[in-house]
């Protein structure tokens, strides 16, 4: 490499530090600025606007890089990778990343510098064609980060720092606004962050990188729409962050965690994990394995890889496909049984069997959310592409409606979940309606 570039970037990002900023940063393909500031001022844009959708599937994955962040975006056949885990996952995600067919990044995001989040770049920006490379321009001594800033100035990658107010152009259809840092930067690594705000449709989703407390509260000063469907928790659930008035402000309904199981950090934290969990379903890399959510714009669909767990905001849905094969058990039949349709008001549950053969619901067990009530099934065979309807209230059983028997409802018309198990105890489907 040429020292002098290097010397460059380093400079510059001390620059930023010090003074308002480093204009001319070590720029940019001259085809199209990728950072467009959204107004001369940094008012955010609270506006939902008029973008229209391509018809693409938006799909974003929080991978299981044990402790650790990593998460992939795709759509139309571009994508975008925010963080890449330890150094030891960056192999990981590599294979993931080919496994989706992708040769090239068109922009990989660095949340911040600590190693659970860009131990695994150097991996990736030798092993894919990376167009965009956007960091949080906080500098960090660490060799993990300079070998980084070292792969990205040899390999001459446009390098961009991000700012509050800014937009990232990944795609015409996806909105995606930097909601932090913010011009004057804090002195905590994790609270230099990188925070995303990605909205397609009417799906939006807040990607809070490491941020706690500190951000949180910044942003939403700053004026910061932050309702968002889903939330990246920020800095693995720990108490330094997920604050109850930015919970309640952001309203998510579907929070995911990137955390490794049996983590030195006790994360996440036992109150953080409770307060989520009661604003929100909570899903888990260290329970789940990878997370993915795919939307149309207008509903969204949650995959998990371990689980199979499949959950939609919407009553009209759709089965999807596990991620991956490894937790298939041969005629578990798990996802072709599945909760289809959940009516609170009129208090009736219905699983459908979309196979191609005859699965025995025998056991097989029907709970709502907390567990408050258990329906189990008798004696019973679900025939492929048949449906069965349990109704609360008491009736006569017949081949395709069962009665729960009961003189209370079990539903909650402000919002509940139907959890389907097998005999065995194991989750197999849920619909949160
Ligand atoms: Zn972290
Ligand atoms: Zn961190």
């Amino acid at each position: 490499m040429k020292p002098s570039q290097f010397t460059t970037v380093i400079f510059c990002l001390t620059l930023i530090l010090i003074a308002t900023g480093c204009t001319d940063q070590k720029e940019t393909s001259p085809k199209e600025a990728p950072i467009e500031t959204a107004s001369e001022q940094t008012t955010p844009t609270t506006t939902q606007d008029t973008i229209t959708l391509s018809g693409q599937n938006l799909t974003i994955h929080f991978l299981d890089v044990g402790q650790g962040d990593s998460i992939l975006l795709e759509i139309d056949g571009k994508s975008m990778l925010i963080d890449s885990g330890e150094s030891d996952q960056g192999k990981v995600v590599t294979a993931y990343l080919q496994d989706q067919g992708i040769s090239t990044l068109d922009y990989v995001v660095a949340t911040h510098p600590h190693s659970d989040h860009i131990g695994g770049m150097n991996e990736i920006l030798n092993n894919f064609q990376v167009e965009h490379f956007v960091d949080s321009g906080y500098p960090h001594t660490s060799k993990t980060y300079e070998n980084m800033l070292t792969t990205i100035d040899q390999k001459s990658i446009p390098f961009q720092v991000a700012q509050a107010g800014q937009k990232i152009d990944f795609d015409p259809a996806v909105d995606i606004e930097v909601l932090n840092p913010a011009k004057t930067y804090s002195e905590d690594l994790n609270e230099n962050s990188v925070v995303l705000k990605v909205t397609y449709g009417t799906t939006s989703f807040l990607l809070m990188g490491d941020a706690g407390l500190e951000t949180e509260e910044r942003i939403m000063k700053a004026g910061y729409n932050v309702d968002s469907d889903i939330l990246k928790v920020g800095h693995h659930a720990s108490r330094s962050g997920s604050g109850t008035s930015f919970i309640s402000a952001v309203s998510p309904k579907v929070s995911v965690i990137e955390v490794g199981a049996g983590n030195d950090y006790g994360h996440p934290h036992a109150e953080i994990l409770e307060k989520l969990q009661k604003a929100s379903k909570v899903y888990r890399t260290d329970l789940d394995g990878t997370i993915t959510v795919t939307t149309d714009g207008s509903t969204y669909t949650v995959t998990t890889e371990k689980t199979g767990t499949i959950s939609s905001r919407n009553e009209a849905y759709t089965s999807t496909d596990s991620t991956t094969e490894e937790s298939e058990t041969p005629g578990s039949a798990k996802l072709t049984v599945y909760v289809s349709d959940l009516n609170l008001q009129d208090e009736w549950v219905r699983i459908s069997n979309t196979g191609s053969s005859p699965v025995s619901l025998n056991g097989w067990k029907i709970e709502d959310e907390g567990n408050k009530h258990t329906y189990t099934f008798q004696p019973y065979t679900l025939n492929a592409g048949s449906t069965v309807t349990v109704f609360t209230g008491k009736g006569i059983n017949s081949a395709t409606e069962f009665y729960w028997q009961l003189d209370n409802p079990v539903w909650n018309n402000d919002g509940d979940a139907a959890y389907l198990y097998d005999n065995s105890g194991k989750l197999i489907s849920k619909l949160e309606s």
